[in-house]
This record gives C-alpha cells, structure tokens and sequence, in this order.
C-alpha cells in the first residue's frame, strides 16, 4: 500500500462458509490491512461459521438454509453477534452504511438476487459467483453503470483481463484468451468419460475449488460460463473471445491489442492472488512469496476440443444467440451437475440435458430480469423432470 494509506473496509462475505469464502477470510486475517468484517452468510454449514463468528466477530451473520438455522440457533452463544435466518434477512441487510464492499461467493442462481441488492444499495462489489453474471449479464452490468458501482472480479481468468486492461484502451482490444487448466479428464477418450464418479470429478489438478465448480472445469462448462461472464465484464463481442488449454495455470489470461502486442497476466495458480487483489483494490498489498518462475520451464497452450467438450460450444451458441439462451443454460447446467453429485446422472451426459433444454425451453431475445428469473426456475423444475423421466426409461442409478 501507498505509505500512510489506511485501508479500512467494512466487509460482507457471502458465501463465507464455500471455498473462495473461507480463502477469503484467510486473505483478510494474514492482511495489515483493516477490513472489518461486517456480514458473514452460511447456507448449511453452520459449524464452520461459528468458528468464522468466534475468530473475525461480525455484528451480523446469516444462515439461509432452515433446517442448518433452527439447529443452529439453539447452539449460539456468542454476544457479539446477531445470528439471523434467510434470504430476505440477508438482502436487507445489505443497505447497511458499515459495508462498503461485499464480496459474492454464493455458487449458482441463488446469486443473483443478492447481487442485485449490493448494487442497487450502491457497495463496491468484489465477484466470483459467475452464474448471476450468465443468466442476467446485460442486465447487471447496466445497473451497475447506472448506480456508479464497480465490479471487481475474483475469478482468475477475469481477475488477470481487469489487470491486462489497465491504461489500455478499449477499443484496441483485438482478442481476450481466457486460459483453462483442462481439468482432470483433458485426456479421456471418449469411452473413458462414460465412467466417471463424482470423486473423480471432484478432485481439480490444480486449483481447490466448491463441488460444483469443479464439474465444471472437469467438463469445461467453467470456461463456457466465463466466456459469458467476460463478454459482459468487458463489454466484449464473443467473436472477441477465445479459449486455450494451458494445464500450468500460470498465464491466467491474456489480451491481444491490434498493434500487435499481447499482454497477459501470470502467477501461482492460487486463488489467495485474486481474492488479494480484489480486496485490496485499488491499491495493491506488498506479499512476497516464494513463487519461482523457473518450476514452470515448460508453458505449453492448445486448442480445446468442442465436440469432446461439447459444453463449451453450447455455451458459446448460448452466448452468441443471446436473450435468455444463456440463463437456460446455466438453469440445466446446475441441475445436471448436482443431479450427477447426487449419483442421478451420468457427467457424461451433462451437455445432452443442457442442449435439450435450450432446444424445448421457451427462447425469448429481449429478455429482463423477471424473465430470466422465470425462465430460470421453469427450466429448473423441466431439468429435473427430464432426469427422472429418462432414469425411469433406461434404470439408470451409478
Ligand atoms: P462452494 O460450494 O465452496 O461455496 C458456496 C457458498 O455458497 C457456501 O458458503 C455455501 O454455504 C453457499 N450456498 C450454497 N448454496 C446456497 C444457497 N442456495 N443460498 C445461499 N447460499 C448458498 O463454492 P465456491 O466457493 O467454490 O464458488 C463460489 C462461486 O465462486 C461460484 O460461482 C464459483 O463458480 C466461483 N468461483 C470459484 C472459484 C474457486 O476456486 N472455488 C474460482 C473462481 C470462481 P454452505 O457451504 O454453508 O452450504
Ligand atoms: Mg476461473
């Protein structure tokens, strides 16, 4: 930091119980910085925010699943903090004056309403749920512009864009390559996709992630959802967007400028890098680390695979139609990753429901936020009809 900068932030994490959460708060605790921690919010894990309440004393934390609440409530001791049930709870909450910032780690759709609420109540935004940007991008980055509010993204890949394109113009920008690690299955032939577990998919080479992310990457879905994420981040046309393998993560994106220069971010494959300088932003925090360079004598970038990878075309299509496209997209992709968590259906038949739903599911272009939140909760509810009437035809169980 600047000599003689005090950085005192109040805080609210959402999500703080998930991975980028607690990485969050394990950025905040090794900080010199003064962030105070305001708002904590938990879904089911109530054991690990109460270590969170005991170590980093929010006024308030919030669980937002009832039965993890009412077993919760009974077990609370702490005086310092107001321990508090549920979605609506947490959306009121956000106009709070002491948050400055809010940082959004939910996973999946239930992200988008709050991140509404952190705009509209005027909060710096620190963002890695993704999703709320797939299913309602156009719509968020407007209000956002109108509300003055700015959004600093947390995921890696979007992380290192933001940073490529300081002191760039805009309009300059020929490419954005998003890099993806490929995940634990690049490898597979097609065959040997037909045979994976849930553990096998949970296990990221690289990067320790949520469950639900981590399909994702195995899949390549991920890096759909952030071409989608990038092309509303950076106002950028998909035809602008390209993806590579690069399994050392250590390029976290770049950008291609039309005279021909590329400038592209690079460091540990570590998400403590983009959560700290989100944190921190606009300033930077001085945190050597013991990171060398010449572990990696070997970069190596390739093009992936679409028709093995076929979430990453669907995603693509999505995007490049537009509408509410990308928000069936996103609806059939969450069901199918957790029906597959839950031993309901095959990883390697996730693209198929996803390109099913986008096929039947009501396509509308000039969509706004009610209809991507309808289209959203029907595709949902049509999903998990479609698994069980294809798990009744074909006895399908893991
Ligand atoms: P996790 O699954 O680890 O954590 C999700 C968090 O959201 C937990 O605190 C969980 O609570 C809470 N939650 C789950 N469901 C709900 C719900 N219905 N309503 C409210 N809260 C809920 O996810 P990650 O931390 O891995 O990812 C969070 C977001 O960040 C995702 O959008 C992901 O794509 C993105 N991201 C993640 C990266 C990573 O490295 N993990 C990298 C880049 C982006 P509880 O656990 O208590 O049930
Ligand atoms: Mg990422």
């Amino acid at each position: 930091l600047p000599e003689n900068t005090v950085l005192e932030k109040g805080i609210a994490i959402l999500g703080s119980t998930g991975s980028i959460g607690t990485q969050t708060l394990d950025v905040i605790e090794n900080s010199d910085s003064k962030f105070r921690v305001v708002l904590l919010s938990g879904h089911s894990n109530w054991h690990l925010l109460f270590s969170q309440i005991k170590k980093f004393r929010p006024k308030y934390a919030v669980i937002t699943q009832k039965a993890a609440f009412d077993e919760a409530k009974n077990n609370f001791k702490e005086k310092h903090t107001s321990l508090l049930f549920g979605t609506e709870k947490l959306l009121q909450l956000l106009k709070l004056n002491e948050i400055d910032t809010v940082l959004h780690a939910l996973v999946g759709f239930a992200g988008l309403e709050p991140l509404v609420h952190s705009i509209l109540h005027k909060k710096q935004i620190l963002l890695a749920n993704k999703e709320s940007l797939v299913v309602a991008g156009e719509y968020i980055m407007a209000l956002a512009k109108e509300n003055k509010v700015e959004i600093i993204p947390i995921d890696s890949e979007h992380s290192a864009i933001f940073q490529c394109l300081k002191n760039e113009k805009r309009d300059t920008v020929e490419k954005i390559i998003l890099t993806a690690s490929g995940g634990p299955f690049l490898h597979y032939s097609e065959q040997e996709l037909q045979h994976i577990k849930p553990k096998d998919a949970i296990k990221h080479p690289i990067w320790d992630m949520g469950k639900k992310v981590c399909v994702d990457s195995a899949g390549l879905m991920n890096k759909g959802l952030e071409v989608i994420e990038a092309r509303w981040l950076f106002n950028i046309p998909t035809e602008k967007i390209d993806v590579l393998i690069h399994p050392q993560s250590v390029v976290h994106s770049l950008i291609q400028f039309n005279d021909g220069r590329l400038r592209a971010q690079m460091g540990p494959p570590h998400m403590q890098y983009p959560i700290r300088y989100a944190l921190h932003y606009p300033f930077q925090e001085e945190n050597c680390t013991d990171f060398a360079f010449i572990n990696f004598p070997e970069l190596t970038f390739k093009q992936v695979d679409r028709k093995k990878f076929r979430n990453l075309a669907l995603a693509f299509y999505a995007i490049e139609k537009g509408g509410n496209l990308p928000a069936i997209l996103n609806a059939a992709n969450e069901v199918a990753v957790q029906a597959f968590l839950e031993h309901k259906w095959p990883f390697y038949r996730i693209p198929e429901l996803v390109e099913e739903m986008m096929a039947v599911q009501p396509y509308i272009l000039n969509a706004n936020l009610e209809i991507y939140l309808e289209t959203t909760k029907k595709c949902f509810a049509d999903s998990w009809a479609y698994i069980r009437k294809h798990n009744k035809n074909n006895g399908y169980s893991h």
